[in-house]
């Protein structure tokens, strides 16, 4: 027994990774970035954001005195946040053990963790000033031990984003730029005269962005596939209907391809979640956004237990999952693909994205079927070394060796195992 109440009018965004108009239109603007550099950068900032200043990178003096626009208030809730995000980001940092190993008499085998060396990070702003993106990006590679760390922020409107740009330097930016889109993206993957190139980008973006760092992976790294929003609640009869419903719109407001799916194990909770919805959207200041993401990418599924709620929710694979339920962190050992997991009404994925500590760039389009959020280890290169003190050993192991890779055809690599089991073991050469 499980129906719908609502399916998704289009599933195009929700069902399809990269969508090939966006795909042929960021190949486009890539392949002319590679040819033209800082001239073509220039033109698709005017052509897409009306914004060509004589210098994209905002000077020490600009972000003084941006920053001394930006009101107490708001500079002291940065702050606030920016505490929750480093120290968690510190936690998952020590929780990265760096080891080395004896296995046998003198070899040493090591893992440890090397930051890459420069990072770019990409803040959203062409809808809404996303300076939690901020946090979450230049933080979390300066907590990571990222020495260069490169910021990109489309100007919003026409408008210097104020608050932004002041998340962006109290985080530790190194150089920020106010550049949008793909041609920020490019910019800092590849290098331009005036921008040196980064090894990896992170951050989340829309759909034009996320395909430009897809198209850019293997030149550069990238943190993950992180495009527009999504969110899935899983409730019972327990859930409150209305805070249910504002939950939903609250993350379809991310822009109109943003599906909002609920499953619920109760036909009642799922149409007075619609009613409320209804009701609610109206109303809503950024209905534009929310209400097509509702109606496209919205979807209300009853199931007969919370058993199948949670299979059903794991074949989405949705970036933020909240689990209204009387027992939610039954979900923790039952649930396997998710971006973050939200247990219980005290939370809401909101406190996510603004203000609980957790990072909000996270896996979309099915991502999470094989990863996880940004965090630290994203921007750390986790690295191997060895090393043989004992003699015997390693002529033991060249012994091993001269044997395994004949079995591969490698003579080449064989004579290195072969010499040493001559010259600390005294075999002869067999050549
Ligand atoms: P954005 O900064 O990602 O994109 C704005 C830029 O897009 C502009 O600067 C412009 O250059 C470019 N652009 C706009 N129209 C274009 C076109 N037709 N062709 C080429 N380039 C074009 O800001 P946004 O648009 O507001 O999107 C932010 C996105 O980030 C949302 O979709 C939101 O859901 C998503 N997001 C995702 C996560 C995550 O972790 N997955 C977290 C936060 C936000």
């Amino acid at each position: 027994m499980a129906f719908a109440l609502k399916a998704p009018v289009s599933t195009s965004a929700a069902t399809t990774t990269s969508l090939p108009d966006v795909q042929d239109k960021v190949a486009a603007i890539i392949a002319d970035i590679r040819t033209r550099g800082d001239q073509a950068v220039r033109e698709y900032s005017g052509k897409f954001d009306n914004w060509q200043p004589e210098s994209f990178r905002l000077s020490a003096e600009q972000i003084e005195e941006i920053v001394s626009r930006v009101p107490q208030q708001v500079i002291g809730d940065i702050e606030f946040v920016q505490r929750q995000v480093r120290s968690f980001a510190e936690r998952q940092l020590e929780s990265m053990r760096e080891f080395e190993v004896e296995t046998l008499p003198g070899v040493h085998l090591g893992h440890k963790h090397i930051p890459v060396s420069a990072a770019g990070a990409y803040v959203p702003g062409g809808r809404y000033p996303l300076l939690a993106s901020a946090h979450m990006t230049i933080l979390t590679a300066k907590t990571a031990g990222v020495p260069r760390v490169v910021a990109c922020t489309p100007p919003i409107r026409g408008e210097v984003p104020d608050a932004t740009v002041a998340a962006m330097h109290l985080a530790g930016a190194d150089e920020i730029y106010l550049l949008g889109g793909v041609q920020a993206v490019v910019s800092m993957a590849l290098g331009t005269e005036t921008i040196a190139p980064v090894d990896m980008l992170a951050g989340p973006g829309n759909a034009f962005v996320a395909e430009a760092k897809r198209q850019l992976f293997g030149e550069i790294g990238i943190d993950l596939f992180a495009g527009p929003t999504e969110v899935l609640i899983v409730a019972d009869e327990t859930a409150d209907p209305f805070v249910v419903a504002v939950d939903l719109l609250s993350q379809a407001e991310h822009g109109p391809d943003s599906p909002a799916v609920l499953i619920t194990t109760s036909e009642a909770l799922g149409r007075s979640v619609i009613q409320h919805i209804d009701e609610l959207l109206p109303e809503m200041p950024t209905r534009d956004n929310a209400e097509p993401a509702w109606r496209d990418h919205g979807e209300v599924h009853v199931v007969e237990d919370l058993d199948a709620a949670y299979q059903l929710a794991d074949t989405y694979a949705s970036e933020h999952v909240q689990i209204l339920t009387a027992q939610p962190r039954e979900a923790l050992a039952k649930m396997r693909n998710y971006g973050a997991l939200f247990l219980g009404e005290g939370t809401c994925v909101s406190y996510g994205d603004k203000v609980i500590g957790t990072n909000h760039v996270l896996p979309t389009r099915g991502a999470a079927h094989y990863t996880g959020g940004l965090w630290v280890g994203k921007y750390l290169k986790t690295v191997t070394y060895q090393e043989v003190t004992d003699p015997a050993s390693s002529a033991r192991l060249g012994e091993v060796c001269g044997r395994a890779a004949r079995v591969e055809l490698f003579e080449g690599h064989a004579r290195s195992g072969d010499v040493r089991a001559a010259k600390y073991g005294g075999a002869e050469l067999p050549w």
